[in-house]
């Protein structure tokens, strides 16, 4: 016999290990490294995933269990995830379940069920002959009113105790003494949290022949039966047919179908069906573009390192419209004509029709699309047919990066700085890293693919330093249809206020729309809301309250009214006057998309605004809905949030503006600039990408700031010189990494206490090796701790919040070191409500 090593679906930190099971002989064909299965597991059953199997040592445990059942028949996962997630459980510091959960459809997520079935029910056991007899004159004594019970149960085969208590409800004490008596027995499974859609499929239960003579003596008085057994004939090449054409195509009902069958003419059965989420869609085929110059280099480049078959990264630096996605097109025909599949990562917010369409209309039904909107169902199906091989494309946010692909050969990431690629929730993963790694282990070929490449990738790419991340800089300059990129203006709010416009609108702003009204064209106008109302400005000088120890913005906490530094703890009273030029128009920042639209209302009287923010997209939908509007000119403005900087393509738009450029610079975040730069590239690239010129307008209360100058010059090279002096000096990635350790508690004395011994426990062991507190000298293996202090987010859910930063560099095992603090802290409070979190490379510092 042999025994299969089994990670347990049980999330406490004990369990993180393999359990050994028997592999009973009548499943070991189905079980493989990847199957789902059900295991005993205390007095439970529980659902697990393979992850090794091995011969039976013959000195093994005499305890061991046998696996109770295999859930799929295909494995969700295979040899290559596994590792993947193992890999995962060490990077991430995340239980192995968790990385393992991560990467199956939730649909997949079971429950143990209990059913009732007979105690005889089950056939091929082989029942000793006393046990027969003991169950037959078990089965004698069966008294009055347990026959009915027996008879439903033996009718269906398996029923939950809820539906048999209901079909006999006065009758408690007989069903407890038929389980009891070991009549009745009771089962667990796992039963999957979404079923397989199907669909009532109608065949011709005779040949073509003799369905033509059936029909031809067809009684008379039976005219729907006789059409119908007519048209599936007549349909004969396409069986089996959807019952719904047959009762749509004839108007009949279900019935009539139904009679055909009793005359055994057809049958009708129940096949399965993929839910198509673009069902009915028709998307325009297109056809590869001839390349420009630049596109066929940076393509010749990739094309080489896949046809080696060999691992290799790129990073495609292209200014917006530089014609990425063509480049992206043809790399995945190459790989689909080697045999080879590939995954498309794009972020979230801009998975919209426009892309999804790029990829249907080269790929057609090969692109499986895998997004968080789509319905618990719909992600099963499209997830299904990459597992089943009927897709060899996905594109997809994020988790997509797990697509069950067997062959693959290419990942491309597009918009590769955003942060959505990061998961907040445990595992804590970056789907960049993951998509590296995985690449790596297999050979394949990575495209990371941005205007703005986040500082950690740039980095990589210009120093070579890191062997397990090392990308190729691919550049592109110019854009494709060789227009000029828009021309940016800054506008200094200070002025407007200084000439007695208080409007959120500049005059020249004002004025730029006035004409676009005019002429008819379109407008994107971007209001950035992230850091809404937290931080503090003057609003005459443009000074932002900062921290003098970390070069952070503080943050506004209304309730003690100070002003807080986030990292490392520096608190003062908030200003009434500003400090620095004495003025009263001090202060807390943020605007509304809403109040933007009020005022353009009563600017522009009859203007016409699609508002675009998380209260207009929560509908399933909305977001498609109403970019269509706007590609359809049902609108001048476009206006919103972050959500329409990314990837929209209107060859209308001519005019773009951002309402207030600084409300994210001053975020309590390292990356805050570059946050700032990359967005107001993006939203830049949205003007003038046709025939028509685009001008954009960035107004701004500190427009001598950095990232909004080289932003103004559509200049990375500039932005990043700057933000890497900047980023060395801080000693911040990418010259360290960074471990974030947020624990909470109910009670804060607890919760105190137990930080401070955190920090410690972190700071004796880091002292211990050796690596405390070099961090200064640039190459050397060195920590440094920061904090306790209280989180960002000081209590969430009624649960107070502290954190702890780690900062290290260079080859050493900070992460083991962390979670070896964590354990021996946890394991010291022993208490359940207390709980630490390890966020590897975070993304939110909040
Ligand atoms: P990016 O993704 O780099 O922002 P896109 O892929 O959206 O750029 O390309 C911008 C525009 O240029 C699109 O309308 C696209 O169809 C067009 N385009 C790209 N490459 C070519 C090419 N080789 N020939 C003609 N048009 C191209
Ligand atoms: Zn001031
Ligand atoms: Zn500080």
């Amino acid at each position: 016999m042999e025994i299969a090593k089994v990670i347990v679906d049980v999330a406490v930190r004990e369990t993180d290990r393999p359990f050994d099971y028997l592999i009973p002989d009548s499943m070991r064909a189905w079980i493989e490294v990847g199957s789902r299965v059900g295991v005993p597991f205390g007095h439970r059953t529980v659902q697990g995933f393979v992850i090794a199997i091995q011969p039976q040592e013959q000195s093994g445990s005499f305890k061991m269990k046998p696996i109770q059942e295999v859930l799929d028949i295909i494995p969700p996962l295979s040899v290559e995830l596994i590792e993947l997630a193992q890999w995962m459980s060490q990077q991430y510091a995340c239980r192995f379940i968790t990385a393992l959960q991560v990467m199956v459809p939730t649909a997949l997520k079971g429950k143990s069920e209990r059913y009732i079935s007979l105690a005889d029910s089950n056939e091929e056991r082989q029942l000793s002959p006393e046990l027969e007899d003991s169950l037959f004159a078990r089965q004698t004594f069966v008294q009055l009113g347990e026959e009915e019970i027996i008879d439903f149960v033996r009718r269906k085969a398996e029923v939950t105790m809820q539906q048999l208590s209901h079909a006999f409800p006065d009758q408690a004490s007989t069903l407890k003494s038929l389980l009891r008596r070991g009549i009745l027995q009771e089962n667990r499974h796992i039963k999957d949290k979404l079923q397989k859609k199907t669909m009532k499929a109608v065949h011709l239960a005779i040949g073509s022949e003799e369905a033509l003579e059936v029909i031809d003596q067809f009684p008379a008085k039976a005219k729907r039966q006789k059409e119908v057994l007519q048209f599936i004939y007549d349909s004969k090449e396409l069986l089996p047919l959807p019952m719904k054409t047959i009762m749509s195509a004839l108007q009949v009902t279900s019935g009539t179908v139904k009679s055909l069958v009793d005359k055994g003419y057809v049958t009708v059965e129940d096949v399965e069906v993929l839910r198509d989420p673009y069902q009915g869609r028709h998307f325009e085929p297109t056809t590869p573009l001839t390349f420009t110059e630049e596109q066929q280099n940076a393509y010749d480049r990739i094309v080489d390192t896949l046809e080696s078959q060999e691992h290799g990264v790129f990073l495609l630096h292209g200014v917006t419209g530089s014609g990425k996605t063509e480049i992206y097109l043809q790399s995945i025909q190459r790989c689909l004509e080697q045999g080879r599949e590939a995954i498309v990562l794009v972020p979230e917010i801009s998975l919209t029709p426009q892309m999804v369409e790029r990829f249907k209309g080269r790929f057609g039904d090969l692109v499986a699309v895998m997004h968080s909107r789509l319905s618990g169902g719909e992600r099963y199906d499209e997830w299904r047919k990459i597992r089943e091989g009927k897709a060899s494309v996905v594109v997809g946010a994020r988790s997509a990066v797990f697509a069950p692909f067997t062959n693959l050969g290419l990942i491309i990431m597009d918009e590769e700085h955003e942060t959505s690629y990061k998961q907040e929730e445990s595992p804590k993963y970056h789907a960049r890293n993951v998509a590296v790694h995985r690449a790596q282990q297999i050979g394949a070929v990575v495209i990371l693919g941005s205007a703005t490449p986040s500082l950690e990738t740039y980095h990589a790419a210009r120093s070579h330093a890191n062997p397990d991340f090392s990308p190729w800089l691919l550049e592109m300059p110019t854009r494709a249809l060789g227009n000029k990129m828009p021309e940016v203006h800054i506008v200094d709010m200070r002025e407007e206020l200084r000439v007695g416009n208080r409007s959120m609108f500049s005059r020249t702003l004002h004025e730029a729309i006035a004409t676009r009204l005019e002429k008819k064209e379109q407008m994107v106008l971007l209001l950035n809301r992230r850091g809404y109302s937290t931080f503090v400005m003057c609003r005459s000088c443009g000074y932002v309250a900062g921290c003098p120890e970390c070069d952070i913005s503080l943050t506004f906490h209304q309730k003690s009214n100070n002003l807080r530094c986030h990292y490392c703890g520096y608190a003062e009273s908030a200003p009434q006057v500003c400090p620095e030029c004495g003025s009263e128009h001090i202060r807390f920042f943020g605007t509304g998309t809403q109040r933007v639209e009020e005022e353009l209302a009563k600017l522009f009287p009859g203007i016409r605004v699609i508002r675009m923010d998380v209260d207009t997209t929560t509908e399933k939908g909305s977001h498609e809905k109403l970019l269509k509007q706007f590609g359809e000119k049902k609108a001048d403005i476009l206006l919103g949030t972050q959500m329409v900087a990314k990837g929209l393509d209107f060859p209308d738009v001519t005019l773009v503006g951002v309402i207030t450029a600084d409300s994210a610079l001053n975020l309590p975040d390292f990356r805050a600039a570059e946050k700032t730069f990359q967005l107001l590239t993006q939203v830049a690239g949205r003007a003038g990408r046709h025939q028509l010129p685009g001008e954009v307008f960035i107004q701004s209360y500190t427009p001598e700031h950095y990232s909004i100058i080289h932003a103004s010059g559509h200049d990375y090279t500039s932005f990043v010189r700057d933000e890497f002096r900047h980023r060395k000096g801080l000693h911040y990635p990418p010259y360290c990494r960074l471990i974030l350790v947020t624990m909470s508690h109910e009670q804060l004395p607890l919760l105190l206490r137990m930080s401070e011994n955190m920090a410690i426990t972190l700071q004796g062991k880091a002292r211990q090796r050796g690596w405390l507190g070099s961090l200064d000298r640039l190459s050397a293996d060195a920590l440094d701790i920061l904090g306790p202090i209280a989180s960002p987010i000081p209590r969430i859910k009624n649960r107070y919040r502290f954190q702890c930063m780690i900062k290290w560099r260079g080859n050493i095992d900070a992460i083991g070191l962390v979670l070896e603090a964590a354990h021996q802290i946890e394991d010291a409070v022993h208490d359940q409500h207390f709980q630490i979190s390890v966020d590897i490379d975070p993304q939110m510092l909040m």
